[in-house]
């Protein structure tokens, strides 16, 4: 078994669709180019693949059976770009790994036995498929899920944190700012309660809770009191029974700004809930033992939790791990287009060497050794 060679026989094609999505940067949900060289490359390769899973056109599910019995290992793939900074956030990285992988674990299985998919993921930035996925049952059949995410350097998968997305639409009663002000209700004063009052709430949160908003709406000229303002937030913490208790606190807050001004709200989620991020500690250590022998970069513990991923819902579901392979630039930054660029450098390629052949042997050592499938499942119901 020489997976080293069977990565070298596709390295050419990886670094190909790499920069092809590099080069076509679509926003979530829109990714059909994406997909469909995603989906070709897969069936080049004799995997059987569905699109449109779950209901989002951009979603695959692409399998290869070896027929004999076996786990199945999961490999994700994300492919959506950023609005005005394309792979801003090296999705076209995180599907070329997925692929990558996927394409070499496929030659092993038919000795080996057990099944690969791959998933294509739409939409991570906004409203991830991987939500719909893990509450309808994709991961119901399958062992392990596994993605790779660029960074500017590599470390273990750690957490994330979960989020809840917020919008607040406040309805006021327009009038003439300077001629009948009492007869106006202000939207924007509710507004900008609402932000005084999590500004207030602020103090009395534990460090993790991160509650960031903007004002998308708010008023259309100084003379007309604003009858209708508008505020998205995210609010996020470690665990997810933190982020819904900090939820009703926050809507209380809308309705006391309510109550303050006499407008009224309606308050919805305006993208998908993500939840915090579990790392399964036993297959994380077995991705991270072969990244260190593959990486010529060093390989740093999982940093603490910062940002949040769908991924966090599929960790609820099934032994999952979401680790980063470095671009060898510390200090990059994630969503500028100084990282989209260096995903296509020679770091890219060595992130691509990396991450492939280390999510291809995990996944061909949990397929051949059943103590660690088990480790991994026994760690996973305790979690
Ligand atoms: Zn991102
Ligand atoms: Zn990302």
């Amino acid at each position: 078994m020489s997976l080293e060679k069977n990565y070298e026989a596709i390295q050419n094609e990886l670094i190909q669709i790499s920069n092809q999505l590099y080069e076509n940067p679509e926003l979530g949900d829109q990714e059909f180019e994406s997909m469909k060289l995603l989906v070709k490359y897969l069936k080049s390769y004799d995997f059987e693949v569905e699109t449109g899973i779950v209901d989002r056109p951009t979603a695959f599910r692409a399998e290869y059976t070896s027929g004999k019995p076996g786990p199945t290992i999961a490999y994700l793939a994300e492919y959506d770009a950023l609005p005005g900074i394309g792979h801003g956030c090296g999705h076209n990285l995180i599907a070329t790994f997925a692929v990558g992988a996927g394409v070499i674990l496929r030659q092993h299985v038919d000795e080996i036995g057990g099944k690969v998919v791959v998933l294509g993921t739409p939409a991570e930035e906004t409203s991830g498929a991987k939500v719909p996925m893990s509450e309808q049952g994709t991961f119901d059949d399958i062992d392990v899920a596994m993605m790779v995410h660029g960074a500017d350097v590599s470390s273990e998968s750690g957490p994330m944190l979960a989020m809840d997305a917020l919008q607040f639409d406040f309805t006021g009663k327009a009038a003439h700012a300077a001629a009948s002000p009492e007869k106006g209700i202000n939207a924007l004063d509710a507004v900008i309660q609402l932000f005084n009052g999590i500004n207030a709430l602020r103090e009395h949160v534990p460090d993790d809770v991160r509650i960031h908003g903007i004002i998308t709406k708010g008023g259309e000229a100084a003379g007309i009191v604003p009858a209708e303002a508008t505020a998205q937030f995210y609010i996020r913490a470690n665990e997810r029974k933190l982020v819904d208790e900090l939820g009703a606190k926050v809507r209380n807050i809308a309705e006391g700004a309510c109550l303050m001004t006499g407008a009224s709200v309606e308050i919805s989620n305006y993208e998908l809930s993500y939840d915090n991020m579990i790392t399964n500690q036993a297959l994380s250590d077995t991705f991270t033992r072969h990244m260190k022998s593959y990486s010529a970069n060093p390989v740093y513990p999982a940093v603490p939790a910062t940002g949040s991923a769908d991924m966090g819902n599929v960790s609820q579901v099934v032994p999952s791990i979401h680790p980063y392979a470095g671009l060898n630039e510390p200090g990059l930054v994630f969503h500028t287009t100084e990282f989209a660029e260096k995903t296509i450098t020679p770091d890219g390629e060595a992130a691509i060497h990396d991450a492939v052949l280390s999510l291809a042997h995990t996944g061909y050592d949990i397929i051949v050794n059943k103590d660690l499938l088990h480790a991994i499942k026994e760690e996973f119901e305790n979690q």
